[in-house]
């Protein structure tokens, strides 16, 4: 009969709705008791209104506008960035807030920022478990059976797909989804009146959004930070804006009216400075192309979410209750993913860290190294 504590953390993502709906139905059947942690890692901090139990209506959503939880962008439990929880006085408040409510599991739906404090939570459970006694904070019998261990069960929810060890991420199918009907949009002007439209979409050290929306919109060309160009450096040494620009003047020969350049928020050269995509617009501009840009922004977060995100964010929160009743303190927290279609389980530092291995990679100039690390499958 475990309590689970369900919180959304860190930047919002289509999908969280559906993995709380499902956490808390797989816990209702499995005889749990699951709770809503409002607003991310502050309704720790905060506790009182902002940790409720949950019941199997209060997902189903019928006070919510009549859109259905399964489908409705961003959290409706709220998302925070908490700067108390980074401070071990903070997650002394949340401990308390937790055993008061008797809660002994925690899932957590956010990026990697939000999964390493979960983990770095669960290392200090007893040591905080202990002080509130030991200052009276809370009695020996309050905490009794809840000191020896915090269980903590991460999911992704990130739009940018940049966690190691899975393949796709709760959220980034539903903003790829959204990046290809705005940019749609735009062709329709572009074609018209024969322009270069040059898009940035979001994607900090990932790439994945962009390259896949290149692919899915028929871009000329995209900036990512995994890749930098010049791709053909042998000919054009370091100057990519004239590899780019002879790309889009030969796809204009062909007869094609319109331009495209996607660019990643995170696009960078061989040197490592940034690619912005008023650089873009300004070397498009110089071979006669009249160029607009347009930064999507958030845009491309949230609205509907797509079928795929509905299922991955389900079966992982089903996942996510087995990992629960699984939990031992001897093993490290657990990471749900996905690999090769199929749920997969993998502890959750080693994912973190692997990630965080990416921007060192890049850091370093070694590109290649970074795309291993985020997909092991690979190759250059
Ligand atoms: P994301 O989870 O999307 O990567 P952030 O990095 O902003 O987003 O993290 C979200 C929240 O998680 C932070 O506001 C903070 O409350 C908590 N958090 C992040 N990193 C840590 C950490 N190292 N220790 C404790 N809490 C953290």
């Amino acid at each position: 009969n475990k309590k689970i504590g369900i919180l959304t953390s860190g930047g919002d993502s289509c999908g969280m709705n559906a993995a709380v709906r499902s956490i808390t139905r797989v816990s209702l059947q499995k005889g749990c008791v699951p709770f809503a942690i409002y607003e991310g890692y502050q309704g720790l901090v905060d506790g009182g209104e902002k940790i409720k139990e949950l019941r199997w209506d209060d997902v189903r959503g019928y006070t919510l506008s009549n859109i259905r939880y399964l489908a409705k962008g961003g959290t409706l439990i709220g998302t925070a960035r908490c700067k108390e929880f980074r401070t071990r006085e903070g997650r002394l408040k949340a401990c308390y807030n937790l055993i008061k409510n008797g809660i002994d599991a925690l899932v957590v739906i956010g990026g990697d920022g939000s999964l390493t404090g979960a983990d770095t939570f669960r290392a200090e459970w007893t040591g905080l478990v202990d002080e509130l006694v030991s200052t009276g904070k809370l009695t020996k019998e309050e905490s009794a059976h809840l000191r020896n261990d915090l269980a903590i069960v991460g999911l992704v929810g990130s739009i940018d797909n940049d966690m190691s060890s899975t393949d796709i991420t709760i959220g980034a199918v539903t903003s790829l989804h959204r990046i290809c009907e705005s940019v749609d949009s735009l062709t329709s002007t572009a074609q018209s009146h024969q322009r270069a439209f040059v898009v940035e979409v979001m994607g900090r050290h990932c790439g994945w959004l962009a390259l896949m929306a290149a692919i899915a919109v028929g871009a000329d060309c995209c900036f990512l930070p995994e890749r930098p160009p010049p791709f053909n450096q042998e000919k054009y040494g370091n100057n990519w804006e004239q590899e780019m620009c002879d790309i889009v003047a030969k796809n204009r020969s062909f007869g094609n009216r319109k331009s495209l350049v996607i660019v990643c928020e995170g696009a960078i050269d061989k040197d490592l400075n940034p690619i912005k995509p008023d650089q873009v617009k300004k070397a498009l501009e110089k071979i006669g192309l009249d160029t607009r840009v347009t930064t999507l922004g958030h845009v491309q977060r949230g609205g509907s979410t797509c079928a795929f995100d509905r299922y991955l964010a389900t079966v992982q929160g089903v996942e996510a209750v087995e990992a629960v009743l699984r939990s031992n303190r001897d093993v490290p927290a657990p990471m749900i993913g996905m690999f090769q279609n199929k749920i997969v389980s993998i502890p959750l530092m080693e994912a973190v860290k692997l990630t965080q291995e990416v921007a060192t990679s890049i850091a370093k100039k070694d590109f290649a190294h970074a795309m291993q690390l985020r997909d092991p499958g690979f190759t250059s």
